[in-house]
């Protein structure tokens, strides 16, 4: 017989509890999903630190998770699944950042960036009212949810609204910079950080500008990590020296031509600081990565450089669909996935923070 379990957060930094019952049915408007995959995300290793600081009370008894596939077990009254191209049964895919769902920015199709998520989430498997997929089952909406393409492994599946998607919307935000060089030759992008959205972001790169027409210069402070980027596409790799001087850094990393637009996965300042200086006129570069760092940017370069500067928060319900058709379509994928029981997630936050996981850790359900 089937059985329901979830893996409860009790205290911030503390070990989640393990919790069975029976299985949740959907309340009208609502489906349920049969977990396959729940990818551990770096983000889940500050969520488990009361990252947005809910306090003790609120942060007990609720379901993290955000990179979620599985399959359509059960509908709800009052659901047309037809009317969003599902059948009970679907593989798919579930869009986390679904937010308020309650004003104009949402209403737009924006949620990645509505207003009332300040200081706190209602994000799937980023807050309590909104469990997310480190469980077997999962009650949510069904606008929600993106059919999984047939050539696509669920494995991989559980990556693309999350790492896969954020790598797409950065790029597609140097859409410009990057156009206007192809109109007369070869454009650079440097892709900073050769980690979990870096090589997804190498491998979107070829395929959203053309393969041929663009050179992707992958910058790390990590030799290994290079040697996986150049086996996932970059065509140039660079060492950056993390105690040496912005100038030979950016020095070395411009030696054949400086960038047309740069995606700044780490964002540690030096890093946005080397990047921005190896910048070509009308020159473009995302910032991605979360942290909190200072930046020192000359105003005068920017205007005579004509530079963008833009940041980029997870994507949209509609990038999510368009990219998951791109990673299918490609057939791009992901190197060294490790799996999990539901049982170990706790522990895998712990390596992940520790940095022990090398690529991706997925709990397998
Ligand atoms: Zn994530
Ligand atoms: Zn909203």
């Amino acid at each position: 017989m089937a059985t329901y379990k979830r893996a409860e957060t009790t205290k911030a930094n503390e070990p989640l509890k393990m919790v069975s019952g029976e299985i949740p049915v959907p309340p009208p408007g609502s489906v349920r999903v049969k977990l396959a995959f729940s990818g551990v995300c770096h983000s889940d290793v500050h969520i488990i630190s009361d990252w947005f600081h809910l306090g003790e009370e609120k942060f007990r008894g609720w379901v993290m998770g955000h990179e979620i596939s599985g399959y359509i077990d059960e509908v709800g009254t009052e659901v047309d699944l037809s009317a969003m191209g599902l059948q009970k049964g679907d593989p798919v895919m579930v869009y986390p950042w679904v937010a308020c769902q309650n004003c104009d920015t949402c209403r737009m199709g924006y949620s990645n960036i509505c207003p009332n998520l300040a200081g706190h989430s209602n994000d799937i498997g980023c807050s309590p009212v909104a469990p997310g997929g480190y469980q077997t089952h999962l009650v949510t909406k069904p606008q929600y949810l993106l059919k999984v393409p047939a050539s696509m492994s669920m494995d991989v599946a559980c990556m693309i609204p999350c790492s896969v998607g954020t790598s797409y919307s950065s790029l597609r935000k140097l859409t410009d910079a990057i156009e206007f060089q192809q109109k007369r030759g070869k454009a650079r992008l440097l892709v900073v950080g050769s980690g979990g959205l870096g090589l997804w972001g190498i491998q979107l790169a070829k395929v959203m500008f053309g393969g041929e027409k663009i050179h992707v210069v992958a910058a790390d402070v990590e030799q290994s990590k290079l040697d996986t980027a150049k086996k996932f596409g970059a065509d140039e790799t660079v060492l950056w020296d993390i105690a040496g001087d912005l100038e030979s850094n950016v020095q070395k990393t411009t030696q054949n031509g400086k960038m047309h637009a740069a995606v700044d996965f780490a964002c540690l300042g030096s890093s946005t600081n080397t990047a921005l200086k190896c910048l070509e006129m009308n020159g473009a570069i995302v910032l991605v990565g979360l942290s909190q760092s200072e930046l020192e940017v000359n105003t005068f370069e920017v205007v005579i450089n004509q530079t963008t500067i833009k940041g980029n928060r997870v994507c949209t319900f509609d990038e999510l669909k368009t990219v998951a058709n791109l990673v299918a379509q490609h057939k791009l994928t992901y190197p060294a996935l490790q799996y999990h029981p539901l049982e170990e997630v706790y522990e895998v936050i712990c390596m992940l923070k520790e940095r022990k996981i090398n690529g991706r850790a997925i709990i397998k359900h």
